[in-house]
């Protein structure tokens, strides 16, 4: 007579509760689930039965001699050893004992009353199949449970076997989500479901949680790209021969952090760079003011409460990107991943790795939305993933190459290093910043350093012409205002008002200095380019009346025949400059020494509608 302690079906419904927990470590309904269920009283059911219900042995050994010596009952004690080292989490042992357990009790079948052993049978079938789960053999799962379910949908045993069967389908609804089967998936989720609100109830976390895998199945996407799951804003790198530098944080203080997790970073942009074909390059860099992309560890924070872990739901991320911009231009992105779990054990390699691969895609530009399919790498979270290292999956290289043929609206800026128009950026905005304070002299000397590294932004060129001429330095200025006067962008009407303006002062400056012929050369400047601007730029209103303005007082100035100012310009910039040069030979002089003092990069004025 044996008697069994405690009873495999409570058992086996822990299991579940473990594997839950451990597939969606990231998830706040994870934590709450396992605070749940852990709690949950325990449900009572009977055990294996013993050989008080065997068949005389005379009998049987009438029907099989080679079974005569067999003890119908050989099989339990190592069933009992196999359900222990199991419940130790010793599956390679746990899985000898089962099996050997298994040719004992088919073998002792024949001895025993029919239907006895066979619900033995499925109850070893059961823990076999879950043990093959926790050994991820999950061909031989699949087997196992699947028998142990078709001895439990049967009538006579249907009821007492509810827990059984709930768990099975979760089980095997796991494995096809792991193994790409949705369909398959779809339908044992949805076998378990309702046994899952009878047994714990409809609002019962791990219920809850079963609804929302089978509303994540119905949205998967199985088409060759997710490209139409991203943001509207096309953004990723371009100018391939500029390599993204990459700087990986060595944060040795930090708990759970590795020397190997800097090889796991490079693994995973090799990974990328491979699959994208070098349509983008990593390089990476020993200094953080070096990187394009700085790759840096975090301590999650554990989750001692289901509040709390709402309450830090973000923080429980396995890792984030944050991609900086400046002006529609890619600066610098920010890769942090976890070093543990919410649990507080340590992130497995694998999961490092896995985290890694999805943060990386987002700097690459899949950004702005989530695959919806979780055989992707950029699957928002990792529910569907049993602890296994993935790789890109091809739709997510497809998505990525398609990306990467489509015009950006964001990308990084071409003819400088990303590190360098970081710099530029930075110098940029606090010449802007003492601009708006009225620090002229500061913002001159930030926007000189700053055109000094990246000069292709005509509006740089014009907040340092504005910040000349407003320390009336209108000599140094105009270089720079006519610079950005000659080409389009959002300051072009401003900087030809300016110009015009600083001609004028410089102007009166000669006036007054006596020298009258000088000041004539610049009104005519002033009043020649003021009105070309006016016939070819479409102004704002204010800057158009202002212009209008210094016309008129010019035109009195210069007594200049009246049919002008707009008669005299009616011809596009080009031929007026043209025009201007002919016959003027002294004036183009003048003209030319402008030009050539422009810095390098100036480009001479040309109408901005060529
Ligand atoms: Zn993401």
């Amino acid at each position: 007579m044996f008697t069994l302690t405690p009873s495999f079906h409570r058992h086996s419904f822990r299991t579940i509760v473990g594997l839950l927990l451990v597939s969606c470590l990231l998830t706040q309904s994870a934590v709450s689930l396992a605070k749940t269920v852990s709690t949950r009283p325990a449900v009572h059911k009977p055990g294996i039965k013993t050989g008080s219900v065997s068949k005389p042995k005379s009998v049987n050994q009438h029907v099989n001699s080679a079974n005569a010596k067999v003890n119908p009952n050989a099989f339990i004690p190592y069933y009992n050893q196999g359900r222990d080292a199991y419940k130790l989490e010793h599956y390679a042992e746990a899985e000898k004992l089962l099996k050997k357990s298994l040719v004992l009790a088919e073998q002792g079948a024949s001895q025993m009353y029919p239907g006895l052993q066979q619900k033995n049978i499925a109850i070893i079938h059961n823990l076999l199949g879950v043990n093959a789960f926790k050994l991820k053999k999950y061909n031989e799962a699949c087997l196992y449970l699947k028998r142990a379910m078709n001895t439990y949908n049967r009538p006579e045993y249907q009821a007492a076997n509810e827990d059984s069967l709930m768990s099975d389908a979760l089980i095997l609804g796991q494995i096809a989500m792991y193994e790409g089967r949705y369909d398959e998936a779809k339908l044992y989720y949805q076998e378990a479901l309702p046994r899952q609100e009878k047994i714990l109830g409809l609002d019962h976390a791990q219920t809850r949680q079963t609804q929302s895998i089978l509303e994540d199945i119905a949205r998967i996407d199985q088409g060759s790209d997710y490209l139409d799951r991203l943001g509207r804003k096309v953004i990723h790198w371009t100018h391939p021969e500029q390599s993204i530098k990459v700087f990986i944080a060595n944060d040795s203080s930090m708990p759970g952090w590795k020397p190997e997790d800097q090889a796991l970073v490079q693994a995973a942009y090799a990974e990328w760079q491979l699959a994208m074909e070098n349509r983008v390059r990593f390089e990476f860099v020993s200094e953080p003011a070096e990187a394009d992309t700085i790759v840096s560890w975090m301590e999650r924070p554990k989750a001692v409460t289901p509040a709390e872990a709402e309450a830090k739901q973000q923080e429980l991320r396995n890792g984030e990107c944050q991609t900086q911009t400046v002006d529609d231009k890619l600066a610098q992105d920010n890769i942090v991943v976890a070093l543990n779990s919410t649990e507080g054990t340590p992130a497995s390699a694998n999961s490092i790795y896995n985290t890694l691969l999805h943060e990386i895609g987002h700097s690459l530009g899949l950004m702005g939305g989530h695959s919806s399919n979780p055989a992707d790498i950029l699957f928002p979270n990792n529910r569907y993933d049993d602890g296994r290292r993935k790789h890109l999956s091809q739709r997510d290289i497809q998505t990525a190459r398609r990306l990467y043929v489509l015009q950006p609206d964001v990308t990084n800026p071409e003819g400088i290093h990303l590190v360098r128009y970081y710099d530029y950026t930075t110098l940029a905005t606090q010449g802007k910043e003492a601009y708006n304070h009225k620090a002229y002299p500061e913002a001159v000397n930030d926007f000189q350093k700053a055109l000094a590294i990246y000069n292709a932004e005509p509006e740089i060129r014009f907040f340092l012409g504005a910040s000349l001429y407003l320390q009336q330095a209108y000599a140094g200025a105009l270089p720079y205002l006519m610079a950005s006067a000659s080409v389009p962008g959002k300051y072009q009407d401003e900087a030809l008002k300016l110009t015009g303006h600083a001609f004028i002062k410089m102007g009166e400056i000669d006036d007054k200095a006596g020298a009258r012929s000088l000041a004539e050369q610049k009104y005519q400047r002033a009043y020649q380019i003021l009105n070309q601007g006016l016939q070819t730029l479409a102004m704002k209103p204010e800057n158009k009346n202002a212009i209008l303005q210094e016309l008129s007082w010019l035109n009195n100035r210069l007594s200049i025949p009246s049919d002008t100012p707009i008669q005299w310009a009616s011809q596009d910039t080009r031929q007026i400059t043209n025009q201007d040069q002919a016959n003027n030979p002294k004036k183009r002089g003048w003209f030319s020494t402008f030009v050539s003092s422009f810095s390098a990069s100036a480009a001479p004025i040309q109408g901005p509608t060529q």
